[in-house]
């Protein structure tokens, strides 16, 4: 019997955890169709493996307590906050299953695509990922802004990265080895995935809305995690910087040339003051960009070059500490 583990990170989600548990254990003993094939959810072993990601509120406890109740659940407590993507990881190497479901604990990700996922990775595809159709309830500007940011991604590096395509995905073992041998503490999960390659397949869902609370993710914070997937995926940014370089120094080697041909023809013409000041605005804040890029990737180099691990276990399961 194939065991496939549902990898869940918690953050903050004490009321979510205990619905989501409820509508997992509905569902694994479902059936249902796909493609004219009938999947009994009771054919395989499940495990559903929580990453408490430093909760500040009582998910820990609930998830103690569903653990009491249920031995397919298992929890994994992080020492503090790591950030999704970390928790993620820490997920990914604790999975026991020889496929892994990665799904929101606040119920946005319908259960019921799951059985797809698992149809085509019984025909051998190693990454069925979900792909919105919908993008549920969000703010307008979130919506223009991070397709934008994909947009302009996938412009900057040479692998695309799929828009409206997120963590809700399952993975093959072999996908999960590979995804578990990049230890970079600054994590773009988006990006590795798409790096390990191997077979993949789309499956269309619609994202839910919330359950409850808030989402974890401010504009503040999309924006940092859009600067961490550029500077962890591609290097292109310096090259930007290199080409409007060449291209400046271009248009003032041009520039120079006309002046002195308009000295020697004309004269001495009085300089332009404003044009000296637009001139020295421009390249300075052209300078200071550069500058910002090179430090986004010197601070990256610093992060990784300490060796930190991406997280830490707390406690696994309450009994093995480590
Ligand atoms: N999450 C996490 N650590 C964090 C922030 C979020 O483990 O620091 C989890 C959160 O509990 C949820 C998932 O990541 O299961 C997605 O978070 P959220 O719903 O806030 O993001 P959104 O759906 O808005 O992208
Ligand atoms: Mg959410």
């Amino acid at each position: 019997m194939k065991k496939i583990s549902f990898i869940i990170p918690c953050y903050n989600e004490e009321e979510n955890v205990v619905r989501l548990h409820s509508a997992l254990d509905r569902f694994t003993q479902e059936t249902f169709e796909v493609n004219d094939v009938r999947m009994d959810m009771k054919n395989f072993e499940w495990e559903f493996l929580f990453v408490n990601d430093g909760s500040k509120d009582d998910t820990l406890r609930a998830l103690r307590n569903l653990r009491r109740e249920d031995a397919r659940v298992s929890v994994l407590n992080l020492s503090r906050n790591f950030g999704k993507e970390s928790a993620m990881l820490a997920g990914l190497d604790y999975a026991s299953g020889d496929a892994a479901v990665i799904i929101d604990a606040d119920l946005q990700h319908p259960l019921e695509v799951v059985p797809e996922m698992i149809y085509w990775w019984e025909r051998g595809y190693d990454d069925v990922y979900g792909q919105r159709r919908s993008r549920g309830k969000e703010s307008r500007i979130r919506k223009v802004l991070s397709l934008s940011f994909y947009r302009m991604l996938g412009k900057m590096s040479d692998i695309d990265i799929l828009p409206n395509v997120g963590d809700f995905r399952l993975l093959d073992r072999r996908a999960i080895r590979a995804l578990t041998q990049l230890r970079e503490t600054q994590r773009y999960m988006k990006g590795l995935y798409c790096w390990v390659g191997f077979n993949k397949k789309a499956v269309e869902f619609d994202t839910a809305d919330r359950q409850v609370g808030e989402s974890n993710f401010r504009l503040t914070r999309l924006l940092n995690l859009a600067i961490e997937g550029i500077t962890s995926y591609t290097t292109s940014p310096l090259r930007i910087a290199t080409v409007s370089g060449l291209i400046v120094s271009l248009c003032a080697f041009i520039y120079l040339i006309y002046i002195l041909v308009k000295t020697l023809v004309w004269g001495e013409v009085v300089a332009g003051f404003p044009t000296l000041i637009c001139v020295i605005l421009f390249l300075g804040g052209m300078q200071l960009l550069a500058l910002g890029i090179i430090g986004e990737y010197i601070g990256r180099i610093f992060n990784e070059t300490k060796g930190r691990p991406p997280y830490l276990i707390e406690s696994f399961n309450e009994e093995n500490q480590n």
